[in-house]
């Protein structure tokens, strides 16, 4: 959904629009100093919806109220007169707060909280008139959460700022820069690339909100893209002012110049500020603990554009389903964190057979030593999300139970730390992890777990989180709190004693406080001497009678210092707690950041052992050879046992890859062998086992897949101009280094069409591209092929026909097949035998009509695909076009006269009928 469009519909993004509604008009319509205060702050906050505090509850006015109570199914109130109109209201109660702002963000909404900022009785003070100081305390937006409950635990929240320059003077060439940040995690991260990456890049990132300059985001060139994505937040040119971006980030991180982090282009700086520029107008003085920036090397990881994503199925199914994809299949990881980290690597396979080298080590290791693997993940599955509870206390946010998830992750750091310690041979991956496990300061987690109790509430606000012994001052105030109660008790004893009333009950509510409760009969007797000198009448209802007492009154206020004085004591003890656990961020995160690598090593080697999977070699060279390769998620999900097929696209003559064209009915398997191939090189390159007896992969860098119209109904576009578009990019991008999957292109059109597009797209592959590749079709013609260019591979799923039934054995093998068991494959699906029978007379009459002019004429006939012309001159030619043409560059029109002019003409005319 375009979040920005939908702002404009409803008006609200129109600031002058909701002053229209809501400034004052005229002086004689007075304006509550309250509706003063809102609308300064509204006015301040213009693309917000203003929560605004009072008391228990946020209370949204005017336009935001009528916005929130149909997008909440919330009942609209009215609450007073603006300039003579009612004005709408409508609350959200505080403890409901955060399930309805997720929705409202769900929404695409933007939310400001404006909470009160002193008591109401010091506003008191001033005079009756006067209002609660309020202020707006953070902006919520999708790309700035840090709640668990608005957050998933399994993925990353990325904000990304977004930012352009023109690299020539000419103006059509751009570059990008990206700066991405989660607050949730403090991962900050650049990175550039050019128009055809952008895409790719946000496919990979999957942002939860962009942020852009408005230039960038009302140009014409980027409004198709920006408009496609969810949540696009357009920005002041302040935000993305290059001059001041190196300042702005060194000031985040108190640093006196960025160079510490690395060098970064200007480009990257003015994204990277762009990020810290909004945190900050987002977290309003709250400072979320990112780490600096880190830039992610160029090329470092395999390029996979938005449609292959989708294609491959790798987060989501192509329906929308995390249950189905790639992730699913095979993430075994036991810890939120962990989750997190394998679907970062899942989504950016790595390109440097070093860098894929040492994540295998770390598999082959847990691997090795699986007992060890299967003691860390019971106890990182009982730890708790570190990275997530620490953003929270840095920025503020966090409870007594985010300190108590401090305290568990620490322990938990350390137990596995010293478990590893036992191990010599851990691979360097896993070194490096334990040794930043160890990092850690031991007292702060025993400090915590000495502080905290058993029982802890949600908010620190509720009291009672600090363990009793842990605090003398506390256990003071508490114990006269629960003292003043006993003598509550012992007061009701006395009294019922002094008026002979057995029934005689002290309660408490909110209204009353504490009284003493009798019943209408016993009411009147206190109301007379000698009672009425001790029991003051506070209230009469139907059946009860209540009174209160000086010493009751005094008691009260002495229990309600007690209580408010624990209170006080505990939220300094959580402010000093927090200082201790904020002060030790930096060794807390690296110590979860390595939690998380434990849990994703540990996980894959699971997944290896369980499914028997394969460590794969890589390499730098181009080689592509899989013996026995499955497909993960449909290998999991088939009742019966699935058949491992080979492939094998390494160069037959040392020079560029191998093409396979993959005949074989309707069912045969055709996709699911294209699709396991493409996703082993992917499971490979992330650093995991394969499903496979072996595989040797040269490392790809780009990765295409596509499918035909045909295939393609789920989502929703399935024109065969969206097919040729993305085959487009795949010719116009693919080279030797990339592994490129087409199924079954050119099946959005006519026969004939089809056809030739699938056979002139092979030869660009095969002359141009010189990639590797899989290209599956239902187009027999395109077998011949493999006479003519000879790194072209013909293979086929078998079938076999038994009595007059198709039986798929899902089996690849060289060759081709000869024909389609259409027919066949009709029966199966049950349509009538009178539709079947026709339908085989029709068809042994037309390949007997095809006899007499087969494809393999065109192959004879057609000359090759003539690869990239447009470099060498066109040969002189001695066509009649050609001479008229230079007989036209040869005339000088300006000083000619008309009769010249026109003789030139004739002599023109001449020499074209002449050449006819
Ligand atoms: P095609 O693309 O040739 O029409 P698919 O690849 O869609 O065929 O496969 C059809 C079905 O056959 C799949 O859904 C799967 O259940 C089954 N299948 C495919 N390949 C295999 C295999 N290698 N082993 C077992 N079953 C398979
Ligand atoms: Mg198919």
């Amino acid at each position: 959904m375009d979040a920005a469009r939908k702002h404009d519909s409803t008006g609200f993004a129109a600031p002058a629009d909701a002053n229209n509604r809501v400034a004052p008009k005229a002086d004689d319509e007075r304006v509550t100093p309250m509706m003063e205060q809102y609308l300064e702050i509204k006015t301040a906050n213009p693309d917000c919806l203003l929560f605004y505090r009072m008391g228990d509850f946020y209370e949204m006015f005017f336009q935001d109220a009528e916005i929130a109570s149909r997008a909440l199914g919330i009942v609209l109130t009215k609450r007073g007169k603006h300039l003579g109109v009612d004005i709408p209201m409508c609350g959200v109660p505080i403890e409901r707060a955060d399930e309805y702002l997720h929705r409202l963000i769900a929404l695409g909404h933007r939310v400001a909280v404006c909470e009160q900022m002193e008591d109401p009785a010091e506003a008191k003070k001033r005079g009756s008139k006067s209002v609660v100081r309020r202020d707006v305390v953070r902006l919520v937006t999708s790309g700035t959460l840090t709640e668990d409950s608005l957050l998933d635990a399994r993925r990353n929240n990325y904000l990304v700022a977004l930012v352009r320059a023109r690299t020539s003077s000419a103006g059509d060439d751009v570059r990008f820069a990206l700066a991405f940040l989660d607050i949730s995690t403090g991962e900050f991260r650049l990175t550039e690339c050019d128009r055809v990456g952008l895409a790719a890049e946000i496919a990979r990132l999957e942002p939860s909100e962009i942020i852009v300059s408005d230039a960038l985001y009302g140009d014409s060139d980027m409004v198709p893209l920006l408009r496609s994505l969810p949540a696009v937040t357009p920005l002041t040119r302040d935000v993305f002012d290059g001059a001041t971006a190196e300042r702005r980030l060194a000031s985040y991180f108190a640093v006196a110049t960025t160079e510490a982090f690395g060098m970064f282009s200007r480009l990257e700086l003015t994204a990277a500020a762009a990020c810290i520029t909004y945190v900050e107008r987002t977290q309003i003085g709250k400072r979320p603990p990112l780490s600096p920036p880190v830039r992610e090397a160029q090329g470092a990881t395999m390029a996979i554009d938005a449609a292959t994503r989708a294609n491959l199925e790798l987060m989501r199914t192509l329906a929308g389903e995390r249950s189905g994809s790639l992730a699913a299949a095979i993430d075994r990881t036991v810890s939120a964190a962990g989750s997190r980290l394998l679907a970062q690597r899942l989504a950016a396979p790595l390109t440097d057979p070093a860098a894929i080298g040492a994540r295998l080590d770390a598999v082959s290791f847990f691997i090795a030593d699986f007992a060890l693997a299967r003691d860390l993940r019971g106890r990182l599955a009982a730890a708790p999300d570190l990275a997530r509870a620490l953003a929270r206390l840095v920025v503020g946010r966090g409870g007594p139970r985010d300190l108590a998830v401090i305290q568990i992750g620490l322990v938990t750091a350390a137990e596995i730390a010293s478990r590893l310690a036992q191990s010599a041979s851990a691979s360097a991956e896993i070194a490096d992890a334990a040794a930043a496990l160890r990092r850690p300061d031991a007292a702060v987690a025993a400090e915590l777990a000495a502080a905290l109790g058993d029982e802890l509430p949600a908010f620190k606000r509720d009291g009672g989180f600090v363990r009793a012994g842990y605090d003398g001052a506390l256990d003071e105030a508490r114990g006269l709190r629960d003292e003043s109660r006993r003598v509550i008790a012992g007061l009701q004893a006395r009294y019922a004693e002094e008026t002979q009333i057995r029934a005689l009950k002290i309660r408490h509510n909110n209204v009353l406080g504490y009284f003493v409760d009798v019943t209408a009969q016993h009411g009147d007797k206190l109301m007379k001497p000698p009672f009425n000198a001790t029991f003051i009448h506070r209230q009469t209802l139907a059946g009860q009678v209540r009174f209160t007492t000086t010493e009751l009154a005094d008691l009260e206020a002495k229990i309600a210092n007690a209580a408010d004085r624990a209170l006080g004591l505990e939220l300094a003890i959580f402010e000093r707690l927090s200082e201790r656990v904020v002060a030790a961020a930096e060794q807390i995160k690296a110590a979860a950041q390595a939690l998380a690598v434990i849990d994703v090593s540990t996980a894959l080697a699971a997944l290896a052992v369980e499914r028997d999977y394969v460590r794969p070699e890589i390499d730098a060279g181009i080689d592509f050879m899989v013996t026995g390769g499955r497909h993960p998620v449909v290998e999991q999900a088939l009742d019966g046992p699935f058949v491992a097929n080979d492939c094998d696209l390494s160069p037959p003559d040392g020079g560029a890859g191998r093409i396979y064209v993959v005949t074989g009915p309707n069912m045969a398997g055709k996709s699911t062998y294209l699709r396991q191939n493409a996703l082993i090189a992917i499971l490979a390159q992330m650093g995991s086992f394969v499903p496979a007896t072996k595989a040797r992969i040269g490392v790809v860098d780009r990765l295409f897949s596509r499918v035909g119209a045909a295939d393609d109904l789920a989502r929703g576009r399935s024109t065969f101009m969206v097919e040729m578009v993305e085959t487009a990019a795949i010719l116009n991008q693919a080279a030797p280094r990339s592994l490129v999957i087409l199924d079954e292109i050119g099946r959005g059109t006519a026969t004939f069409d089809g056809l030739s597009i699938a056979w002139a797209t092979i030869e660009h592959l095969h002359e141009t591209n010189r990639c590797r590749a899989l290209f599956a079709t239902h187009f027999h013609e395109l077998t011949a092929l493999a006479g003519k260019l000879p790194r072209l591979f013909n293979a086929t799923v078998r079938v076999r026909e038994w009595q007059g039934e198709v039986v798929f054995l899902h089996e690849v093998i060289a060759g081709a097949a000869d024909r389609s068991y259409g027919i066949q494959v009709a029966k199966l699906a049950g349509l009538p035998p009178a539709v079947i029978e026709r339908a085989k007379l029709v068809l042994a009459e037309l390949e007997a009509e095809d006899r007499t002019s087969p494809a393999r004429k065109l192959i004879d006939d057609l000359p090759l695909f003539a690869a990239a012309p447009r470099a060498s001159a066109p040969a002189p030619r001695n066509e009649p076009a050609d001479l008229v043409i230079a007989a036209l560059a040869a005339l000088n029109p300006d000083e000619m006269s008309p009769r010249d002019a026109l003789e030139a003409l004739y002599a023109l005319k001449l020499k074209a009928a002449e050449k006819k």
